[in-house]
């Protein structure tokens, strides 16, 4: 099969075993959280270029997905859910008139011509959210064309990361051999990459000159044409380790399973290296993930198992200390009994709580600027610093540095 972003992101970030359960169709442990993604991006594709909606909608509950991202049908909720975003995301907003949306590229090996995207001997595929030609100004306030390569992202999580990903760079290598077919030779003079965070509202952007930054596009295709070399190596082996906790294909991975009977006959461990127990956390932990996604799948996330001894698993009560309504004031009453507390009495009532936790000054800040992201941001840059805690947990390959030891 074919390299896509998709399955060189899975190479990178699980393991190339992961690759081969996607092209087998494994059970895609998150089938269902993606499906509001899936259902935005067909509708904003549908409104960008005045379609009929409720056509689309019909289509994604009773047929799905067709083509080479085939998809079955979409639970309602799902699409019910793709449909308020995007009507969110596109008010107000004018698509650049010269656009594409979802476009297909794929290309021979190396990028060294373009092919149908529906061709599935093309050496790498991708499809792009929106490509679209846009006027600018240089810094010499000279006009130019740019070529916006566009991607949205559902994630909570995406921020300006997204623009380093091997996604973004099949996308941007991919658009840049495709500017003769689409624009024509020599026609643009710089290529934006665009991440489009929908739930946050915010963009981030990445723009590479040409011909000043084609070093860079060709140093990523380098990069690219690497991974698709060392994903299509056969057999793909297993890793199993920290990646599996949020590798979507543990549930049908049998080396990780396997790996949970390492300790068959020696349950603590004592014959084990340092390694060894480190793996099998990591792999217990994610075959906690499936067991939990399963059975969440099978009785729904608000509800519980009574077993027959009357002990439950699930979603089960338990008490909680919440604020009452109107706690503002009455701490504020508490604070100034007596005294005159003036402007000082935030300070003193914060100073006595021990300080804010994040989340409470990402509320403010929110409160203070409403819908304006980058006032709340700036707030939030003086309020708040960047420090490094341990905690239990597990690091991905490549994020842990190698110390060396100094050897004099
Ligand atoms: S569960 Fe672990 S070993 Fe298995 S495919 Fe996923 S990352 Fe690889």
């Amino acid at each position: 099969m074919t390299a896509r972003p998709t399955t060189l992101k899975l190479y990178t970030d699980a393991c190339p075993y992961a690759v081969t359960l996607y092209e087998q169709g494994a059970h895609h442990l998150k089938g269902d959280t993606f499906a509001p993604g899936t259902a935005f991006h067909d509708i904003v594709h549908a409104m960008s270029e005045g379609r009929d909606v409720q056509s689309v909608i019909q289509h994604l509950v009773t047929i799905g997905r067709v083509g080479i991202d085939a998809e079955g049908p979409l639970p309602f909720d799902a699409v019910a859910e793709g449909h308020r975003l995007a009507r969110h995301w596109m008010r107000d907003r004018v698509m650049p008139e010269v656009s594409w949306y979802e476009l297909g590229l794929a290309f021979s090996t190396d990028f060294a011509a373009r092919m149908p995207y529906e061709d599935a001997e093309a050496w790498v595929h991708c499809k792009i959210d929106r490509v679209s030609v846009i006027d600018d100004v240089d810094g010499f306030e000279q006009p130019i064309r740019v070529l916006e390569v566009a991607d949205y992202k559902l994630s909570w999580q995406a921020d300006e990361a997204e623009l380093d990903t091997i996604q973004r760079k099949v996308q941007a290598v991919s658009a840049w051999h495709a500017i003769a077919d689409l624009v024509g030779e020599g026609e643009i003079d710089a290529i934006d990459l665009v991440i489009h965070s929908v739930r946050t509202g915010s963009d981030y952007r990445r723009r590479l000159w040409l011909p000043d930054d084609v070093a860079t596009l060709e140093a990523w295709q380098t990069e690219v044409a690497t991974l698709v070399t060392a994903h299509d190596h056969k057999p793909r082996t297993a890793r199993p380790g920290p990646a599996c906790i949020s590798c979507d294909y543990a549930a049908d991975c049998e080396a990780s399973l396997l790996l949970l009977h390492a300790f068959d006959g020696d349950p603590k461990g004592q014959h084990a290296s340092d390694d060894e127990l480190a793996t099998a956390w990591a792999v217990a932990k994610s075959h906690l993930n499936v067991v939990t996604e399963v059975l969440q799948h099978r009785i729904g996330k608000r509800e519980k198992v009574v077993l027959p001894d009357g002990s439950a698993v699930g979603y089960v009560a338990r008490p909680k200390t919440v604020m009452t309504k109107g706690h503002a004031s009455l701490m504020a009453d508490a604070f100034t009994r007596g005294q005159d507390m003036g402007p000082h009495l935030f300070i003193a009532m914060v100073d006595a709580m021990g300080g804010l936790t994040v989340t409470q000054a990402r509320k403010l800040a929110r409160h203070l600027h409403k819908g304006n992201v980058a006032a709340q941001e700036a707030l939030l840059a003086q309020w708040t610093e960047a420090k490094v805690q341990g905690r239990w947990d597990s690091d991905k390959p490549g994020t842990h540095p190698v110390e060396v030891p100094d050897v004099g």
